[in-house]
């Protein structure tokens, strides 16, 4: 691995820029203990570029909860597996609604807008699962094998997030039984949603998760074994189309105008950023913005953009 003289400098002066602000904003998720114990005073940040030379600073080796950013990869999957024929259960537009909004899923009889809402995720995974099983195998080992191969290490879930998250997650048992009576999940609601709930589970550092993310700035092409593909040159503009619209839940409009970066986030603070055709990135840091999304990734974001100038806009 070759180290980027571009952009390490401009990593070094964002991690350093960020030192003092650690712990005196936002908040830790709180939903589960195991998130709720996170040291807010972390922050990581890291990228790889299209030709694999990679830039890190700060906490980029530690690994967190990777939380809604995996549905992004769950996503990839179902792109890979099912094609097209995902979208007639699956919308594709902004909810302007929280990640897990009861009401719109309701007055849409079940299908959910977009695939990073948790409804949308759920219902990928459903997909996933039925997959699976018509090859003989499991979603979550599916998941896995996808990570590690895309980190180009191995990649695991943690345990006691996912049991958590089995134990206190009401409303994503809400939202999947209720897409289960309008007949749009076609499994077990039990199977769908442990398969969810392990792929929030997740544990990787913003290193690995820059790597993972590389074929979305490489028309879909494996980011360490360039010859394989992902997705397709179609697929990949569509997947960074969803995460500029519907990728920082109710703060896309506000991430596209400050950032104009395409980005997935999760409520363990991390973000994952594409700058098609040329790199990708990964930011962590765990307290949160009213909006669910990591408080200083954002800013840290926002600091990259303004520093390197790179945006789609
Ligand atoms: N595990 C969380 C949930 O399902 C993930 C939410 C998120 O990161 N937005 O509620």
């Amino acid at each position: 691995m070759a180290t980027s003289t571009r952009f390490q400098p401009v990593l070094d002066e964002i991690a350093a820029a960020m030192q003092p602000l650690l712990g005196q904003a936002g908040t830790v998720a709180s939903y589960i203990p195991a998130l709720a114990r996170v040291d807010a005073r972390q922050f990581g940040i890291a990228l790889r570029t299209c030709d694999g030379e990679e830039a890190a600073a700060g906490d980029a080796d530690t690994p967190f909860s990777i939380q809604s950013v995996s549905k992004l990869f769950t996503l990839t999957l179902a792109m890979q597996a099912v094609g097209d024929a995902l979208w007639e259960r699956i919308g594709r537009e902004p909810s302007g609604n929280p990640f897990n909004s009861l009401v719109q899923l309701e007055n849409e009889q079940g299908k959910p807008r977009n695939p990073f809402i948790n409804a949308g995720a759920i219902a990928v995974a459903d997909r996933l699962v039925s997959h699976a099983r018509a090859e003989g195998g499991s979603a979550k080992a599916r998941i896995l094998a996808l990570m590690a191969s895309l980190a180009g290490e191995p990649v695991g879930f943690d345990e006691e997030v996912a049991r958590s998250e089995a134990e206190t997650g009401f409303r994503n048992v809400a939202l999947a039984n209720f897409m289960k009576s309008f007949g749009k999940l076609d499994n077990d609601v039990a199977e769908v949603l442990d398969t969810y709930f392990h792929q929030c589970a997740l544990r990787m550092s913003c290193r690995q998760l820059a790597r993972a993310a590389g074929y979305l700035c490489r028309d879909g092409a494996h980011p360490i074994d360039g010859e394989a593909a992902i997705t397709s040159e179609r697929q990949t503009r569509r997947i960074n189309a969803l995460m500029l619209t519907c990728g920082t839940y109710d703060a896309a409009g506000d991430v596209a105008f400050s950032i104009g970066l395409p980005c997935k986030s999760g409520v363990g603070g991390g973000i994952v950023a594409v700058v098609p055709d040329r790199l990708t990135l990964s930011v962590w840091s765990p307290a949160l913005d009213a909006t669910g999304n990591s408080l200083l990734g954002m800013k840290a974001l926002e600091m990259f953009v303004a520093r390197t100038g790179l945006s789609v806009f």
